[in-house]
């Protein structure tokens, strides 16, 4: 494998249009799209019409004329297609975080208002150890103010399929691991959970874009995800929530069984009825007015991928990460460096994590010579490989670059520094 080789597979990939639909800097190769996806060229445009057009000369009547009030069901509907579900099972809202919050609380609801089921006896939620750290402060945080009812086991990710069994109230797992990239087969362990009487909650932060994702096929109860990474959507963009339909249909009656019960989650909220009835669609899962802007550059966003198509995104990332791999072992292969993601790229998402000694200097080298991932305590070098627009030579560049820092320990000056708020 040469650059040549590189730029005849870039020659060849039928994504390669697709770079043009971003800016992104010269001299930067960007392989942090997993944490902060790249702005697409549209997306200034667009907040600048939907700035000084929809609210500038529009005002308040842009709720009705610029269609303000459908845009968190309409760019839901759109994130539904990257994601398996149906146009009304998704809504735009909030962050993961709180979304997580409203759709854990309500799968709990849905668990304890079985009759023939004990709380007690159903108390857990199955998780892994290595989870998006806010999804695991989230389920405690519930678990304490639910009264300590329930209880989180985390474990191992091969543990997960003997975790389950007729105490597991909810699974709750991010399919891609924001570290390590290990993916989880959704359709084998949602089937486990519903055989032992659970639900599955995914989030799909680092699946939604990535990875080709079907809710519905796998059956799965509830999901969230993130706006900012590979949707595009830019810095804390809005976050999806997904409800399957079954369970919009059984929850009518029980108003707060998604607990943050707020006007715009009401069936009519402007009745300003002094009584909350929810929403029997995935409407009762928006708590209150969203950010319009922000949803106007994440529905650019998401455009980007849906233009895509799923099964092209995922060749080129697979064939993206396995080259990345190839070439970081062929040719730094002595530098210290250890494969932390799956080998096989049908286990894995769009990203690959090598652990090193010093990983934050290794990574702040790289970034000062315009290679940007990134470092992920405590020893690990995090890259992301959007296929949208990562290009094999990007790949080559990269890897030259990393060889470099290693080999002439360039790295070493940055060792000292102190690290940033923000790795
Ligand atoms: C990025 C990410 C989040 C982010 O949550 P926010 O509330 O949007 O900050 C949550 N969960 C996972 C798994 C993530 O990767």
């Amino acid at each position: 494998m040469t650059r040549d080789d590189c730029i005849a597979l870039d020659a060849g990939d039928p994504l390669r249009q697709h770079r043009a639909v971003f800016t992104l800097p010269q001299g930067v190769i960007y392989l942090d799209g997993n944490s902060l996806g790249a702005l697409p060229r549209a997306t200034s445009a667009h907040v600048r019409d939907v700035i000084e057009h929809q609210w500038g000369e529009g005002l308040i009547r842009s709720w009705n004329s610029a269609a303000w009030i459908d845009l968190a069901r309409r760019v839901g509907a759109k994130v539904a297609r990257l994601i398996g579900a149906l146009p009304d099972e998704v809504i735009c809202a909030d962050s993961t975080s709180v979304n997580l919050f409203k759709v854990l609380a309500t799968a709990l609801r849905l668990q304890s208002s079985r009759p023939q089921v004990s709380v007690l006896e159903r108390r857990f939620i199955v998780t892994e150890k290595t989870n998006f750290p806010t999804d695991l402060y989230v389920a405690e945080g519930l678990i304490d103010l639910l009264g300590h009812k329930h209880e989180l086991k985390r474990v191992d990710f091969d543990e997960i399929h003997a975790a389950i069994d007729d105490r597991t109230a909810v699974v709750m797992l991010t399919h891609v691991n924001f570290r390590t990239g290990a993916m989880h087969d959704m359709h084998a362990i949602t089937r486990l959970a519903h055989d032992a009487g659970a639900l599955a909650v995914w989030d799909l932060s680092h699946s939604a874009g990535a990875v080709p994702v079907a809710l519905n096929d796998a059956d799965a109860d509830f999901a969230i995800g993130c706006g900012y990474k590979y949707l595009n959507g830019g810095p804390g963009a809005p976050a999806f929530v997904f409800a399957a339909t079954r369970h919009l249909r059984a929850l009518t009656g029980d108003a707060y069984a998604q607990p943050l019960a707020g006007w715009l989650g009401h069936r009519a909220p402007f009745d300003f009825d002094l009584r909350y009835q929810p929403a029997s669609s995935i409407d009762r899962f928006a708590v209150g007015t969203p950010s319009i802007v922000a949803l106007s550059a994440l529905e650019v966003g998401v455009d980007t991928v849906l233009t895509a198509g799923p099964d092209a995104l995922r060749s080129k990332s697979i064939a993206l990460t396995d080259l990345f791999v190839q070439l970081v072992e062929q040719r730094c292969g002595d530098q210290g460096l250890h494969l932390a993601s799956p080998r096989n790229s049908a286990h894995r998402g769009s990203q690959i994590c090598f652990t090193h000694v010093d990983a934050y200097a290794v990574m702040q080298a790289l970034i000062q010579r315009g290679v940007i991932g990134d470092f992920r305590a405590p020893d690990l070098l995090r890259f992301g490989f959007a296929p949208l627009y990562v290009s094999y030579v990007n790949i080559w560049d990269a890897v030259d670059t990393l060889h470099q820092v290693l080999a002439h320990a360039e790295w070493r000056p940055a060792a000292s520094q102190v690290r940033a708020r923000v790795t």
